[in-house]
């Protein structure tokens, strides 16, 4: 009888562990499946994913890989590319963000999840309506002469507070508050009769102004952009649908430049 016990108890586990080796095989077999798919070029197609060193060489490449990352991020798609606790260690040997992005402080505007980008991609300054002042400059033409970063996002957003401020000018701002609101009023001013959306359309042409306050930044900035070593545009991220648009504005008549555009979509 005791013989019998140990004898079934042994079938058991023998079972039991032929049963758990199986499952492992299954499990196995089907990550490999999926690496497959996910490394495959329709993967990539569907995905909408660009190189990340021909985004770092090329910006129109960037913006691509910029859009590319935002289309997935609207779409609960995001594959959330390194990532990896583990790529830390890699990246302290240095870094070669294929974008700068000056964005907004706002705690709902944060690039790397609504561009689905990960570490080491995005160099990023942020202040209040994306005011920028010398150290945000020096910060910029640093990404550019030592990283090599040859594409300027300026992002703002709908419903930014800082525009709205820059509208409504209270009387005697606390703090240093008041120098956001200077920087921006040019830009609430100017569409003060356009018709619209009051508060979009100054965030719009806050964007514009930044874009041409960075283009004809002397002694770097401007040089660069003049001989088309560097391009700069805006862009406007929606609170709403979480969808960015750059502006066409500026993408249009951009000096001659040395970087190709052939094969690139989406522009
Ligand atoms: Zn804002």
């Amino acid at each position: 009888m005791r013989n019998c016990l140990i004898v079934g108890i042994i079938t058991v586990l023998a079972f039991a562990q032929n049963a758990c080796a199986q499952s492992r095989g299954t499990v196995k077999k089907k990550r490999t499946t999926e690496t497959a798919v996910i490394d495959s070029a329709q993967w990539r197609k569907v995905n909408n994913i660009v190189n990340r060193d021909s985004a770092y060489a090329n910006p129109y490449y960037g913006i691509q890989k910029l859009k590319g990352g935002n289309q997935r991020f609207q779409l609960s798609k995001s594959i959330y590319p390194r990532q990896d606790p583990a790529l830390i260690k890699q990246l302290s040997e240095g870094q070669l963000p294929f974008a700068t992005i000056v964005g907004c402080s706002d705690s709902r505007v944060s690039s790397e999840i609504l561009f689905d980008q990960g570490f080491g991609d995005l160099f990023v300054s942020r202040t209040a309506g994306q005011v920028m002042a010398q150290a945000t400059y020096g910060t910029i033409e640093y990404a550019y002469l030592i990283l090599g970063t040859k594409l300027i996002v300026v992002l703002g957003h709908s419903s930014c507070g800082a525009v709205d401020a820059a509208i409504k000018r209270p009387e005697a701002p606390p703090g240093h508050i008041v120098s956001l609101i200077n920087a921006i009023k040019p830009a609430a001013i100017k569409v003060q009769k356009m018709q619209g959306d009051k508060l979009e359309n100054a965030v719009r042409q806050n964007i514009i102004n930044q874009v041409m306050e960075l283009r004809q930044l002397e002694p770097v900035l401007s040089r660069a952009y003049d001989r088309g070593e560097l391009l700069i545009v805006g862009a406007v991220y929606n609170l709403s649908t979480g969808m960015v648009e750059f502006l066409e504005e500026t993408l249009q008549n951009l000096p001659p430049t040395q970087f190709s555009k052939n094969d690139i979509t989406g522009l």
